[in-house]
């Protein structure tokens, strides 16, 4: 080796290798790989050796957390994306084409929806909207021409839940691609590829990561699907940075962990909130008292930790219910170890029209509910007070809050 200045040293000095030692999954904050000569570079990048070639499209630490979440939903291979609506835009840029259609839920999250319609709409995609539980609706609206069939199930905020087998029979018997967004209830709850489905996509930011501390998708599937995703990936580029990649690896550690304890809170919530005056209804599918009760348990593995209900009887009610909240944050997040509130009809669901949230159920005085891992009695004490509160927003100025509060207490 020849001599080199310092400032080349520096560059080079500390620099390893081998990661061996580390117990921890290290983080491989690099855009480039170090071939070992020209004709490894050559076979790198045309395949005919395995290994990694640019982050954009392969790097080790997001390498770990696909294989992670690929074992988790059974799946072949999974490629994650810079977010969830980078992984939507890349299965429909992998597989719709113009004069194509693709047949979605009207049930998804409202971003799912703006997408198609103003952004693939315009690229000669016809996007065909069904309700989530209408199979007739469903069988008359795939066709020859319809490429993918999109669904979230169970819905976000109603819990409206739709078959995935039936639903993958109808898609498949024209040829279509089955994609089911899991992000609410992760595999733990849930596995669609089990039941039929072609794809399944997840915002992994939400529980996946379950702290709220980055934006990141992925997608899983059998390898022939995997392979054209790999591809839109390495040439459109909505890559998942590695530090990103390494959260969420270490997140899912404990996704089991999580998702029970989730799970069995927001079922005592949701059950302790049906009992309450002033909330109409409750719409969790894990109540013997929601209409896809029977089909969850069939098909999921738990009810997930976010639910809905109507607080009082209008947007006042719940804008004075929320505001009440002390423990639970106002946030239009869902999946954090925190849990959260928000107002679907102008927030999430915000950019939709008035016919449209009435379709989905949406009303005003809808609230929903992200349950994190606070204990539950201390969610029921914040939930009770803000109703309370609610009520007594509500009562002649001449009634003092004290007064009012005393009577509302008797009443919860
Ligand atoms: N799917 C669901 C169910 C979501 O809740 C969200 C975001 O909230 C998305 C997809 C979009 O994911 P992202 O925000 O990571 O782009």
């Amino acid at each position: 080796m020849f001599d080199i200045q310092s400032d080349s040293q520096v560059l080079r000095q500390g620099q390893f290798a081998d990661y061996s030692d580390s117990f921890c999954e290290p983080i491989a904050m690099t855009s480039a790989y170090r071939f070992q000569s020209a004709e490894q570079a050559a076979a790198r990048f045309s395949g005919a050796e395995p290994g990694h070639v640019y982050s954009r499209f392969t790097n080790p630490s997001v390498h770990v957390f696909e294989e992670r979440v690929a074992l988790l939903e059974v799946a072949e291979g999974a490629v994650a994306f810079a977010s969830g609506m980078a992984a939507l835009t890349a299965v429909m840029m992998a597989f719709a084409e113009s004069g194509s259609n693709i047949v979605c839920s009207r049930d998804v999250f409202g971003t799912t929806l703006v997408a198609l319609r103003s952004y693939f709409a315009r690229f000669g995609v016809e996007v065909r909207v069904v309700g989530l539980m209408d199979y007739a609706a469903w069988e008359q609206a795939i066709d020859q021409q319809t490429r993918l069939v999109f669904v979230e199930t169970p819905s976000n905020p109603m819990q409206d839940i739709v078959n995935i087998a039936v639903l993958a029979g109808l898609a498949h018997a024209k040829n279509a691609l089955l994609v089911v967004d899991n992000t609410l209830l992760t595999p733990i709850m849930q596995q669609p590829l089990l039941l039929g489905a072609d794809l399944v996509l997840h915002s992994a930011g939400k529980y996946m990561d379950g702290q709220g501390r980055c934006v990141a998708g992925v997608v899983c599937g059998a390898l022939p699907l995997i392979t054209p995703l790999r591809g839109v990936l390495r040439t459109l580029g909505f890559s998942l940075s590695p530090m990103n990649a390494w959260l969420l690896l270490k997140s899912l550690e404990m996704l089991s962990l999580r998702m029970m304890q989730i799970n069995q809170s927001a079922l005592q919530l949701a059950t302790w909130l049906e009992q309450q005056q002033d909330v109409q209804a409750v719409y969790y599918s894990g109540l013997k008292s929601h209409p896809c009760h029977e089909l969850a348990c069939q098909q999921q593995a738990g009810f997930g930790g976010v639910f809905s209900f109507k607080a009082g009887t209008d947007r006042h009610d719940a804008w004075v219910f929320i505001n009440a909240l002390r423990l639970i944050s106002i946030a239009t997040n869902i999946g954090d170890t925190r849990s959260m509130v928000t107002h679907p009809a102008s927030t999430t669901h915000g950019r939709l029209s008035p016919e449209e949230r009435q379709q989905s159920g949406i009303s005003e005085n809808l609230v929903r509910l992200s349950i994190g891992l606070e204990t539950s009695d201390d969610l029921i004490q914040d939930l009770t007070q803000a109703l309370i509160q609610m009520r007594s927003a509500r009562l002649p100025h001449s009634f003092s809050l004290p007064q009012a509060s005393a009577l509302a207490s008797l009443q919860c």
